[in-house]
């Protein structure tokens, strides 16, 4: 088989996926499936993406109990792994009735331009030329300038490297409602060939940071002592200690939170990389933290905190093409993306807190193993119908495995003939 498709993007959808049938040898079955949609058509994922074939479902749970800044809010989360829904749902009830507080900066994105070869005074020359340079971003995006957003400030950065000093220039935008990649990346360009000009350095790289500093959302909960046990205050602390000196567990302890984020960010038609690499980059700053923090009140209840970059958008890149997005904004019932970003942080905080909580407790996999279960039911070839009756039998035993799933299957089957 090769892979060098000449062409393949001309093709329209069908006719990609019928070349891909046979290449690749699927089913009729197996062709229906991938080119079937649910409210995503063909028509908007072709033009979303390129050499589209078919769409891809994902389950939304609804996230309950959650009460932001004195405000019910219904989380809608796209994600395949189970207990993530249950655990931050049941983690928010635990906070009421005061629930999370949260609040967010400015949505303020970095863009940056690399020039090399930099002469001296560069730094000075681009400071002098400040608004000059705010005046040629700023020109480029009428639209988020009128909203009062735009560029509002640069910084310029001096670094060694293998290849001689860079010098970089960070443009400080206000993005708004946007998450402002393309709006910050297109104010880079326009700039690179003023700053070559201006300082004599060669323009390399012109594009948006995903360590975005300074545009951070902040949650906040309370979990009382009477409600969660002070034993579990005590060994949630001992866990949040190993996170906070070991890198292993530190891992671990972020993909927790973003278990939450990432699912608020898909659903929601965000980019969930950028959410990834700004979170893991922010840990990473002064040696790789967690992104959550835990200490005890005066009372003896555990306080959560959270900081973590948030380039959200309620508006542009995908939330236009895709239906669901639009939906799950509306059951949010927000107006704006520095909402979105707060509850985003207050559910990763809740499902940190309730992986913790679990492992500390019981271990993660007992609640885990429920619906897990139904996976390796269907892992060892169980039917939609037969899948309940062997994840019956595999709880029931204890025995969750994908050997002993096919065990049980072939008994019910052998059973049946
Ligand atoms: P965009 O360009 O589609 O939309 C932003 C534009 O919408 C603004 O520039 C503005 O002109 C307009 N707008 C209208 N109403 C607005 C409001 N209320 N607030 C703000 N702007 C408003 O999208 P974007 O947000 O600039 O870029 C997001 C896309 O860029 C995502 O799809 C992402 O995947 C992609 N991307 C990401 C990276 C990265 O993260 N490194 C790099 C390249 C592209």
């Amino acid at each position: 088989m090769k892979s060098d498709l000449s062409g393949f993007y001309e093709l329209t959808v069908e006719e990609r996926l019928n070349k891909i049938k046979k290449m690749c040898s699927l089913t009729n079955e197996e062709t229906e499936a991938i080119g079937k949609t649910g409210c995503l058509s063909l028509i908007s994922s072709d033009r979303m993406i390129e050499n589209v074939i078919g769409t891809l479902e994902l389950p939304i749970g609804i996230a309950t109990n959650f009460i932001v800044n004195g405000r019910d809010v219904l989380i809608p989360m796209a994600i395949e792994e189970p207990s993530v829904v249950a655990g931050a749902s049941n983690a928010a009830k635990l906070t009421r009735p005061t629930g999370f507080t949260a609040k967010s900066t400015e949505p303020l994105m970095i863009g940056q331009i690399q020039l090399m070869d930099a002469p001296p005074g560069t730094k000075e020359k681009i400071y002098a030329a400040k608004d000059k340079i705010i005046n040629i971003a700023n020109g480029k995006d009428s639209t988020l300038v009128k909203l009062g957003g735009g560029m509002k400030n640069l910084e310029v950065r001096e670094l060694p490297s293998p290849r001689g000093k860079i010098t970089i220039v960070h443009i400080i935008v206000n993005v708004q409602d946007a998450m402002g990649a393309n709006a910050v990346n297109t104010m880079c360009e326009c700039i690179a060939p003023f700053l070559e000009e201006l300082t004599g350095a060669r323009a390399v790289l012109k594009i948006i940071s995903n360590l975005a500093i300074y545009h951070l959302a902040k949650a906040e909960a309370i979990w009382k002592k009477e409600v969660i046990g002070e034993d579990i205050i005590e060994r949630i602390l001992d866990a949040y200690a190993l996170a906070q000196v070991d890198p292993f567990r530190c891992a671990t302890h972020n993909k927790g939170i973003m278990n939450g984020v990432d699912a608020v960010m898909i659903v929601t038609g965000n980019d969930f990389r950028a959410a990834e690499a700004g979170a893991h980059a922010f840990a990473s700053i002064n040696g790789y933290k967690p992104l959550t923090s835990y200490t005890k009140n005066n009372n003896g209840d555990l306080v959560g905190k959270i900081e973590i970059p948030m380039g959200v958008g309620i508006v542009g890149g995908a939330i236009n093409s895709n239906p669901i997005a639009k939906i799950a904004l509306k059951i949010l019932g927000i107006k704006h993306a520095n909402e979105l970003g707060e509850i985003a942080a207050c559910v990763g905080l809740a499902n940190n807190f309730a992986a913790l909580r679990a492992i500390v407790k019981e271990g993660i996999q007992r609640g885990h193993m429920k619906l897990h279960a139904n996976n390796i039911a269907l892992a060892a070839g169980a039917n939609h119908e037969e899948a309940p009756k062997v994840t019956q039998e595999m709880l029931k035993e204890n025995k969750i495995s994908v050997a002993y799933a096919s065990e049980i299957l072939n008994k019910l089957r052998s059973k049946k003939n």
